[in-house]
Order: C-alpha cells, then structure tokens, then sequence
C-alpha cells in the first residue's frame, strides 16, 4: 500500500505548500510513489488517516493551535515544512509589536473578528519529526527527504553553515565588501542562493548548531573584526523565535 500523504497550512502565504504543486515532472513520479489523502491547495478529497502529514505556516491564531493538534492526532510522521512552520518565519516579528496596534493596522475597525496569538512554531505546541527548513522551503530538499523517507533511511539536515556552500560556489564573501551576512550563523542547505545574487543571507533555514556558532564568532572576530552578537542581532527577520534560545 502506497503511504497517504496530507499537506496542510496555517498562518502563511502558503509558498511552501505551492512549492510542491511546482515539482511538475517530479510530482508525477512522486505521486507514482504515494497517495495524496488531503491538500487543500490541490483536490477537493478529504482523509484524516494520514502516514506523513505536510505542514506549513506558524501557530499564529487560536484556530491554527486547534489545526495543528488535529494534524498532530491524525498523522502517524508530522514533518514542519518552511520557516513559518519550523522556527516561526516571518510571523513571528509581530510578537515583537504591540498587539493592538498590529491589529489595528490590518484589520481596522473589523480586529475584533480576528483573534490572535503570539506567533511560534510548529515544535511549540506538538511535538514534529522532521524539518524542512527555508523560506520557501527548498524544493530539492523536499524531494530527497521523500526519497529518504520512503526507502526506510533516516533523514538528517545538513550541519555546515551557509559559508561552506558559498566557498564551494566561488562567491566574493559580502563581508569583503563591508556588508553584513547571516550566512557563518545560518544552516546550510540552499546552495547559498542569495549571496550568490549579491544579496546577503537573512538567515531564513535556521541557527546552525552551538559548535558551528561558536567557530563562527571566532572566524569573525579574526577575518572581520565582527563581533558575533552583532551577526544574531540581525536575525530578527526570520528568526525571532530563535533568539530565545540564543547564547
Ligand atoms: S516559509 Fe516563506 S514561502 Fe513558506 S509559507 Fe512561510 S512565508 Fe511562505
Ligand atoms: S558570510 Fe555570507 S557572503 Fe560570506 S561566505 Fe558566508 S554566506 Fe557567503
Ligand atoms: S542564503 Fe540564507 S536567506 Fe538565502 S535562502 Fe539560504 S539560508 Fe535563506
């Protein structure tokens, strides 16, 4: 029997979500592979017996913590895809506003119709088996965790820093140029696709592990006289849930 598949969203823009239906020539073989059981985005079918469920977007309303407590009961594997759903994305710089004001904004005069908590990821309110960091997640990666998942190996997240991928690609590191870069603090994984723009890595898949922050602020004090704390003072865009738990 083929493993049945959900993809479900919160609070998002839904990209990750979309990110699949965009696999195209990849999807076809996927779907030779399993059943796609419940996906909003993609078929009118309803099923709630779920092996891996697909979930993006933050815990972001009272509605959304419900919804991910029924994902939670009806998959066997829960898998965060996307910033919002791992570390809480870009929802989560409301937590750093005043409420009413934000609401206020939206909503107008309608606020009270919309109820709102502060914004967390998936991992704050169940307990999630795997992440598929990035906004949006990365598409690539998303399939070799479904390879990995389906022949029975077990999944792991690279542990490199967004540098590492840099180096290999050749790219001038932006701090050459005086330009601040999330990249020695942020996880690997992307192909270090922004720099590789010119754009500067916002840190959008994560803090790397303690040992990788640690050589981090060594490199750079000694190569740019930057002080680390000045680099995770930067992370506020996708990763101000992190810094709870920052050193
Ligand atoms: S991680 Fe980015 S692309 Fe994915 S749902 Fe959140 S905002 Fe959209
Ligand atoms: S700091 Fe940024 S630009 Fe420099 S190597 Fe790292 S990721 Fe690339
Ligand atoms: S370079 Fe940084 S911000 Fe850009 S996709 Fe990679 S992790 Fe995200």
């Amino acid at each position: 029997m083929k493993p049945r598949i959900a993809i479900f969203s919160l609070t998002s823009c839904e990209g990750c979500s979309l990110a699949i239906l965009e696999l195209e020539d990849c999807l076809l073989d996927i779907l030779g592979a399993v059943e796609i059981v419940n996906f909003r985005e993609g078929m009118t079918e309803r099923s709630w017996d779920i092996d891996i469920g697909f979930v993006d977007g933050a815990v972001s309303t009272p509605e959304d913590m419900k919804e991910i407590e029924h994902f939670r009961e009806c998959s066997k594997v829960l898998v965060a895809i996307g910033a919002c759903a791992t570390h809480g994305g870009l929802n989560t710089l409301k937590n750093y506003q005043d409420e009413s004001d934000y609401r206020k904004y939206v909503y107008g005069d309608q606020a009270a119709r919309f109820p709102t908590i502060p914004a967390q990821p998936l991992s704050g309110v169940v307990d999630v088996d795997y992440q598929l960091p990035g906004c949006p997640m990365v598409k690539e990666e998303f399939l070799e965790f479904v390879k990995v998942v389906l022949t029975g190996r077990t999944w792991h997240l690279p542990e490199d820093p967004v540098c590492v991928e840099c180096k290999r690609n050749g790219t001038l590191c932006l701090y050459e140029k005086g330009i601040m870069c999330l990249g020695p603090v942020t996880r690997a994984g992307c192909n270090a696709i922004c720099p590789s723009y010119g754009a500067k890595c916002e840190g959008c898949r994560g803090v790397v592990h303690d040992e990788a922050l640690k050589a981090a602020g060594i490199n750079l004090r000694e190569q740019y006289d930057v002080d680390l704390q000045d680099v995770l003072a930067d992370l506020r865009m996708f990763g101000a849930y992190q810094e709870k738990t920052l050193p």
